[in-house]
């Protein structure tokens, strides 16, 4: 069979699950290139190249299993962010699409401003603080709760050949230094959002890194008020927030001393971000 028809094959089932046209041809066309190991432009430049009888059962078994609502991501063991391929696991949160943004405006910031150290907190796979290190000069230290979360930073740091210190930490608990800039994508779903969330992501995906307490806020409040004694003067805290949430986290911030506090959104328009600073 060709790669084309197997393409086309693979895409018709996925959207027998549910999914529309365009979702199912994105996932059919990771999972071809990936199984391949071809770029998706010579996907399209070689449609008419046989596949192997191997790679067409592989290919039909991840689409049973992604039949059942396992992420695609975990499937494979792979999620591009910011144009890196990390490696992910059951247990760590997949890289959502709209964290990219957080990652350059603050690669952009710490070198224009010339900040020397970042401190990424909740880092999951480690993909801000990995991105961070890749993008900028400065001295990366990323932390999490869960060993499977460092186990998966840890690999992928060394996979993508990014220098980032690893700290098993639950929020600043075994911090002992202050940084110039904190990052974080904290869990920040409500609990009532949380039972309401799509059974590919509530299912498959941990809980520890979704679920911010009854009001999606208890991580914001810990790290608003932790967070001045772990930064430099001046220094910098971004939050990725749910698109809901931006007031509530300003008057947070506000509460604990924090200036320029700033709501900034994602390519979507929506409210995805808080930014703030350590008054000088
Ligand atoms: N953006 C994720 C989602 O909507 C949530 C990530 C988080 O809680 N930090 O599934």
């Amino acid at each position: 069979m060709s790669r084309t028809e197997l393409l086309q094959q693979l895409c018709a089932q996925l959207q027998q699950t549910g999914m529309t046209r365009q979702e199912a041809m994105a996932e059919a066309r990771y999972a071809l290139t990936f199984i391949l190991d071809i770029s998706v432009s010579d996907l399209l430049l070689h449609g008419t190249d046989q596949v192997t009888e191997t790679q067409e059962e592989q290919l039909r078994q991840i689409v049973q299993k992604r039949a059942t609502g396992c992420p695609l991501a975990y499937i494979l063991g792979e999620r591009y962010f910011m144009g890196m391929p990390f490696f992910v696991q059951p247990g760590v949160l997949i890289p959502r699409q709209e964290t990219e943004l957080l990652c350059e405006q603050a690669a952009e910031v710490i070198r224009a401003q010339g900040l020397r150290s970042v401190l990424d907190l909740c880092t999951g796979s480690g993909c801000i603080a990995i991105s961070l290190a890749k993008l900028t000069d400065a001295e990366v230290t990323a932390l999490d709760i869960s060993d499977t979360a460092l186990q998966t930073a840890g690999r992928n740091a060394e996979a993508l050949q990014a220098k980032v210190q690893l700290l098993h930490s639950d929020l600043f608990l075994n911090v002992d230094r202050k940084y110039d800039m904190i990052t974080a994508n904290p869990p920040y779903i409500t609990a009532a959002a949380y039972a309401q969330l799509e059974d590919s992501v509530r299912v498959y995906e941990p809980e520890l890194a979704l679920l911010g307490g009854d009001d999606g806020l208890d991580f914001y409040r810990r790290i608003a008020k932790e967070a001045p004694e772990y930064l430099n003067p001046g220094g910098y805290l971004v939050q990725e927030i749910g698109y809901d949430q931006g007031e509530a986290v300003r008057e947070l911030l506000a509460a604990q001393g924090f200036v320029n506090i700033e709501i900034r959104q994602d390519y979507a328009g929506h409210d995805r971000m808080v930014w703030a600073n350590l008054p000088l």
